[in-house]
């Protein structure tokens, strides 16, 4: 989502006359978007802000905004903390980023906006076009969290739940399939509970894939509990949602779901599952594994390694278990650091085999792949399959943009590698 918002605050800013620029010394604003899901998120900005600082030494200070989770999570005490910064704004009010640089050029007073304000946010940001510029685009249709589970911070970062009406969303995504988009991942905190006015997730990919241009929907990031029955029916009758579904668990044991407030179970989980594979086998699940949560026991541990096996994940994510300051886990008892990082290897020995295995199977065999450019040493071209994994063969400048067939001849537990086989029948997935 981060990645969403830099470039819409870069669109933003374009019109106040700010490009971007990959040289820091050319810069006379430097923006840091902010992300507050990692461990030591607060320290990593100071530690940022601190070579910026000593680039800029002898330099005029450029004006300095820190922006997203981190400030919205610290906000003034940014300012206080760091001279350096100029203004702090979180992720709901980033719409309002150029009134806030003009006004600091002007009078060159600090300001921190830290207000939750989604919906002016998307009125304000529906007039500025998105440009991406690429194949393979997100776009936000959701934002904010109510289910606060014990670990996360998103809820009091992000804010409340919010879906951007239809008709905003679908206006973008013309935009973006008129301007060369050919893949749209949707996105929300919880992108699986967009509601607007009746309207739910599986009716906007359904409206999303009549666009001539768009070849592929993916939507990210889900929770099991909004995995209603429309949605997993919507796999039966659409044509361009691709077969792969991001749904964390976060562990495998009801008892430690529990402690984390998840507010599912590991049977409805699996239920969701074998509902999806029923309608089509060759669908994937990919998850994130919260390892080593405070009160997790050895059958706990167990537990989630046998739904690994079960359900055979790919391209999951796993982290050992680190407090965030403001959040119910907080002041739990850590479990120790030995027994976290055991735990965390043999969990990603599990994930890893399954996506080995994976790629694997693919060799000799001919998969889809939408071309998204060419590698960075411009030898060859890479795309997508179906499953998001990476796919790097011969392709040429004209094929950037189309879906193409690609033999695999090769692969390693992230990539594919293959030839061409047939550019002709550009047949949607
Ligand atoms: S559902 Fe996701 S975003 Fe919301 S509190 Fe839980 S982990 Fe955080």
């Amino acid at each position: 989502m981060n990645e969403y918002d830099s470039n819409r605050i870069l669109d933003t800013v374009k019109k106040i006359g700010y490009e971007k620029t990959e040289k820091y010394d050319d810069a006379n604003c430097y923006l840091l978007n902010t992300c507050h899901i990692r461990d030591k998120a607060k320290e990593k900005v100071y530690s940022e802000i601190g070579r910026v600082k000593k680039i800029f030494r002898f330099k005029k200070k450029p004006l300095v905004i820190i922006a997203g989770c981190v400030a919205q999570a610290e906000n003034q005490e940014m300012l206080r903390r760091e001279p350096f910064i100029d203004l702090v704004i979180g992720p709901q009010a980033y719409h309002k980023i150029n009134d806030t640089i003009l006004n600091y050029v002007e009078k060159k007073r600090k300001l921190e906006e830290t207000e939750f304000d989604a919906v002016t946010k998307f009125e304000y940001l529906s007039k500025i076009k998105n440009k991406v510029g690429k194949v393979s685009s997100f776009l936000t249709i959701q934002e904010g969290c109510d289910k606060f589970c014990h670990f996360c911070v998103v809820p009091y970062t992000r804010g409340p739940e919010y879906s951007r009406p239809p008709r905003q969303i679908l206006d973008e995504a013309k935009y973006l399939a008129d301007n060369g988009v050919r893949e749209i991942t949707l996105l929300g905190q919880n992108v699986n509970a967009y509601e607007s006015n009746g309207f739910r997730l599986s009716d906007l990919i359904l409206s999303i894939e009549k666009l001539n241009d768009i070849k592929r929907v993916r939507y990210t990031t889900s929770h099991p509990k909004d995995m209603t029955n429309d949605l997993i029916e919507v796999y039966k009758s659409s044509n361009k949602l691709m077969p792969l579904v991001h749904l964390p668990v976060q562990s495998g044991s009801n008892r430690i779901l529990k402690l984390m407030n998840r507010n599912h179970s590991i049977e409805n989980y699996l239920e969701i599952f074998y509902k999806l594979k029923e309608i089509n086998s060759k669908i994937e699940f990919s998850s994130d594994f919260l390892i080593a949560y405070p009160g997790e026991g050895n059958k706990d541990f167990e537990n989630t390694l046998n739904l690994i096996k079960k359900v055979k994940f790919i391209n999951s994510y796993s982290y050992i278990f680190s407090p965030r300051p403001g959040t119910i886990s907080e002041n739990l008892d850590l479990i120790d650091k030995k027994t976290s990082f055991e735990r965390l290897e043999r969990i990603q020995n599990a994930l890893f085999e399954n996506q080995i295995k994976k790629n694997r199977s693919l060799e000799n065999n001919i998969v889809e792949v939408l071309v998204e450019n060419f590698t960075e040493d411009k030898t060859k071209t890479f795309g997508r399959s179906n499953h998001m994994t990476s796919v790097i063969f011969d392709g040429k400048e004209s094929d950037i943009g189309k879906i193409v067939q690609v033999k695999i001849h090769k692969s390693n537990r992230s990539t594919l590698f293959g030839e061409i086989v047939d550019n002709s029948n550009q047949k949607v997935a």
